[in-house]
């Protein structure tokens, strides 16, 4: 018997890749320190876009074989990260990418954005009763920037962690649990706005992209005030590049710097930021917390 560890945190998120953009530093920083993260993924991606001209065949209109690839990509990014529990919610393929809104896909009846609320989220109660996490990390209501799966992928972990607190809801999946802290993924303007300063006088010429996104095209970008915690993962910078390098078919890094497959250059951010949305903040009013796990009873902060 190994006793549970002390620390546990759980990421939800729409498509393989977007644990390594987002939140790839916080889990690598945690992971090393001994911390349990586990990642659930809500879908394999089958409708992205495929970047490497060699592996254009594996795109949804030709062989439809990108979600199995996706996979190995995935496993190669938690190696990166030092992240051993990844799991897809419902088993893999359970729930199909809904591709960008308005798009036919949505209407699947096996997309995940035509999914039950409720009956997603009973598949993710059982790993949150499971796990035990103190704390949860998925997005904002707006998915970051409005994709269906990220929306449903909000709605669905903020559903479950609900419903795992809930006694009398279906008792098979394991003892009630809360969760102490949820967080969503964000980025304050400020920051954002200085990296993409940054990128335009001078250091776009030194990248193999031929052009800079728009701060406005980065997911979870909010007014300053509105970020509660950050995490410093530079010590996990480079763990963190290598795994978003790993979803070679969706991301191409370079440097601090990395591109999806609309080819416009943004920043890697290696210092992670965030809103609590549920719990109780560990750090005094008006200052940013520094460990997601701040003011968790039965923790200890690691320094
Ligand atoms: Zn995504």
């Amino acid at each position: 018997m190994t006793e549970p560890a002390d620390r546990r945190l759980l990421l939800v998120h729409a498509h393989p890749d977007d644990e390594s953009i987002n939140n790839g530093a916080t889990m690598a920083k945690y992971a090393s320190e001994g911390a349990h993260v586990a990642l659930v993924t809500c879908t394999l991606g089958e409708e992205g876009e495929v970047i490497p001209p060699e592996l254009a065949h594996l795109a949804p209109d030709r062989e439809g074989t990108l979600g199995a690839h996706r996979i190995g990509e995935l496993t190669a990014a938690m190696k990166e990260l030092g992240v051993t529990d990844h799991r897809f919610l419902g088993g893999p393929g359970r729930f199909h990418d809904s591709g960008m809104m308005g798009l036919a896909t949505n209407d699947r009846p096996d997309a995940f954005w035509a999914a039950d609320v409720d009956e997603a989220a009973a598949l993710l109660v059982a790993v949150i009763r499971e796990l035990r996490p103190q704390v949860l990390i998925t997005y904002d209501p707006h998915g970051g920037y409005g994709h269906p799966d990220h929306i449903q992928a909000h709605r669905v972990a903020m559903r479950a962690a609900e419903l795992a607190a809930e006694p009398a809801f279906r008792r098979d999946l394991g003892a009630p649990h809360t969760v102490a802290k949820v967080y969503w993924n964000r980025l304050p303007r400020s920051v954002v706005t200085e990296r993409f300063a940054v990128l335009r006088s001078g250091a776009l010429d030194t990248l193999p992209f031929d052009e800079a996104a728009e701060p406005g095209d980065v997911p979870g970008l909010v007014d300053d005030a509105v970020i509660t915690a950050e995490i410093d993962g530079r010590t996990a910078a480079s763990a963190k590049a290598a795994a978003m390098a790993a979803h070679a078919t969706q991301v191409t890094v370079e440097g601090p710097w990395f591109a999806l497959s609309n080819g416009k250059a943004q920043p890697l951010f290696d210092i992670e930021y965030y809103e609590l949305a549920r719990g109780n903040p560990g750090a005094p009013d008006g200052e940013r917390e520094t460990d997601l796990f701040a003011g968790v009873p039965g923790t200890v902060t690691k320094l």
